[in-house]
């Protein structure tokens, strides 16, 4: 297979990182944007021959600057991740503040969608492409108190439906993958904070999550790249419109 040029949104840290990592490492070329900056700087360092950039995905010039720089020197493009996430506020609906619930469906959702638009624009004219979006469980199951990311992850795999059909005739693929409980530092702060408004100790709360799942299991970032990187192979060739979960097969998302 012939290296592929593929562009990772919050490509700087967890998971997105571990894709930028895991495309490099096979010989593609890969450009990522993040919205923190020092983490970007640390990438760039970490991936030489990366583009790493820092760029907001609801900043709409700065992504289209950002693609358009992309663009410019590959002159097309293999694969598309739209995975910057911001987990959003966690609390009863009748307690949400307005605004942060529009943030947090400001990043996942919107920043999709304006990552997906160029992605649209460049594969339908190259008539080839693979849009791989990051949703979460919690998009197919629900969680109580987490109804902004919840509405957010759901509603990009009506994008990754929608937009499957939409591409497909012109020979581009989009799929979402569906991350469990990833390990790590996200994982890490969202297992604090469930711990401090529970009263229960980061050890059972950690159990609850390995609990929830059929093969007892937590998952990690090399998962969901290995998944990735499937998608992205010609043994994908036929898969689009779908959404890969990979999280032990969750049974319960209710904490
Ligand atoms: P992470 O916090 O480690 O990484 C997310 C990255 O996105 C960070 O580098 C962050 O700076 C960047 N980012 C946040 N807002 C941004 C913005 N507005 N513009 C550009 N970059 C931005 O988290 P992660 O676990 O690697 O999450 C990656 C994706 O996976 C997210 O979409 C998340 O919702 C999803 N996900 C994660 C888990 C998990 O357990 N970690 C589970 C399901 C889904």
């Amino acid at each position: 297979m012939s290296a592929q040029r593929v562009v990772i949104t919050g490509g700087a840290s967890g998971i997105g990182l571990t894709l930028a990592r895991r495309f490099a490492a096979r010989g593609d070329r890969v450009a990522l944007c993040d919205a923190d900056a020092a983490a970007v700087a640390a990438a760039q360092e970490a991936l030489p021959d990366t583009i790493a950039r820092h760029v907001d995905v609801t900043d709409a010039a700065g992504m289209e600057a950002f693609l358009s720089e992309v663009e410019t020197s590959w002159g097309g493009v293999d694969v598309v991740c739209a995975n910057a996430g911001t987990g959003g506020p966690a609390g009863r609906i009748e307690d949400l503040d307005y605004d942060a619930w529009r943030a947090c469906l400001d990043v996942n959702l919107n920043g999709a969608f304006l990552t997906c638009r160029w992605a649209a624009r460049v594969m339908r004219a190259q008539g080839a492409g693979l849009i791989l979006i990051t949703s979460s469980t919690s998009g197919l199951h629900g969680v109580p108190y987490r109804s902004p990311y919840v509405a957010a992850k759901w509603g990009l795999i009506g994008l990754t439906k929608t937009l499957a059909m939409e591409l497909g005739p012109a020979g581009v693929r989009v799929n979402a993958i569906a991350p469990g409980a990833v390990t790590g530092d996200r994982m890490d702060r969202v297992v604090a904070m469930e711990a401090a408004a529970s009263g229960l100790t980061e050890d059972a709360v950690r159990q609850i999550y390995v609990k929830g799942t059929s093969l007892r299991t937590w998952v990690t970032a090399d998962d969901i790249a290995d998944m990735a990187l499937f998608l992205a192979s010609p043994a994908a060739a036929r898969i689009s419109g779908q959404v890969l979960a990979v999280d032990g097969h969750t049974e319960s998302m209710v904490p």
